[in-house]
């Protein structure tokens, strides 16, 4: 599927729920979060259904997410499921980290269960080693818990983890440089992410945040000038970086400030409640869920993603249109 600008579309990111068991500063920071009702969330019967038919329009890369994707019930055996469907090359799941160690079933843990089911990459939310400014970050006493996610991830075969960290001004900015030597002592792939405005409440000011540019500026004072790995792509908008004298590839993901962002997108999000997004910063959204519920047949489906598709904005709007009343919770980050 191509849109209007010349976009691929390939990759279709799921929300699972909307809802978490951390409370995130950027996300989601209020206690009273009012979770939709158990009707409105799609079934996994009407998700394996839209991806059998997103795959027959040419997706061939899935990540589920959420809310915390790993709170939902029997979701494993859900992306078993969705690895089972022919023509997907890639399937990944975005999690906090926090139930990767608890056993699943006949599984010692979630992370050798995720493998199990097919899942290909993990993308793991860490935003400081520090167990105090986690908690103060998170809402959540969990950072024991996350690393030790990482390590059963590790143990379970996954290859190349991935760490995502937002960045931010004053809270973690100091701890960057822990995050990228605890990430090369295990191998794992980090990404720092800029801040962007999708939360329930205003988070991003002047005073909170930290572009990418600083950031590669500081790092490189430390560990040398960090080298543009241009050739380097994963499947999503993230720029590379190489520590010099080290085989250690750093991703800056600054939707923000990057302005090249969006030319390489191609995504599409399904929000936990049936809504097909053509693009994250953006307020355009379309029904999906109602038209299944009314009965649509497959080809109505397919048409209504293809209809989507061409709807699909140049780039984000972040800059110009704020959204802080669709918090990333429920779109899916
Ligand atoms: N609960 C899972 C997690 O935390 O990884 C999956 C969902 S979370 C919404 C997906 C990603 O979005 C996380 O890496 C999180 O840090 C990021 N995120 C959430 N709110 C954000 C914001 N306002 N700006 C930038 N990234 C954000
Ligand atoms: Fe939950 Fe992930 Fe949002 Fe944090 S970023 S509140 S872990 S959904």
């Amino acid at each position: 599927m191509e849109d209007n600008f010349g976009h691929q579309i390939s990759y279709l990111r799921i929300s699972v729920t909307d809802r978490c068991n951390e409370r995130c500063a950027y996300c989601m920071p209020n206690e009273l979060q009012e979770w939709l009702p158990k009707g409105g969330v799609m079934s996994y019967e009407e998700i394996l259904r839209v991806v059998r038919i997103a795959v027959g329009l040419g997706v061939t890369k899935i990540r589920v997410t959420g809310g915390e994707p790993l709170t939902r019930r029997d979701v494993i055996p859900f992306i078993k499921r969705l690895s089972e469907i022919g023509g997907i090359k890639d399937l990944g799941i975005t999690t906090n980290g926090t139930l990767l160690s608890r056993s699943v079933g006949d599984f010692k843990t979630a992370a050798a269960a995720l493998a199990d089911a097919g899942v290909r990459t993990v993308n793991v939310s860490l935003d400081t080693l520090d167990e105090r400014k986690y908690v103060a970050i998170t809402g959540r006493p969990y950072l024991n818990r996350v690393i030790e996610g990482i390590d059963d991830l590790i143990d379970s075969g996954f290859e190349k983890v991935k760490i995502n960290t937002v960045l931010m001004r004053g809270r973690n900015e100091d701890d960057l440089i822990q995050l990228v030597n605890f990430s090369h002592q295990r191998n794992l792939l980090i990404r720092f992410i800029e801040m962007m405005p999708v939360s329930s409440t205003d988070v991003l000011k002047d005073s909170n945040f930290l572009p990418c540019g600083e950031v590669i500026k500081s790092l490189s004072d430390t560990f040398g000038c960090l080298q543009s790995r241009s050739d380097y792509k994963t499947n999503g908008p993230a720029s590379y970086y190489m520590i010099p004298g080290r085989d250690q590839l750093i991703g800056f993901i600054g939707a923000m400030t990057n302005f090249h962002f969006c030319e390489s997108c191609n995504k599409l999000r399904l929000t936990c409640d049936g809504k097909l997004r053509p693009c994250l910063g953006s307020h355009l959204e379309f029904d999906l869920l109602s038209e299944i519920r009314c009965g649509a047949s497959d080809e109505r489906i397919a048409n209504f993603i293809r209809g989507v598709v061409v709807k699909k904005p140049k780039e984000h709007d972040f800059l110009s249109n704020y959204q802080p009343g669709r918090k990333m919770i429920a779109i899916g980050g």
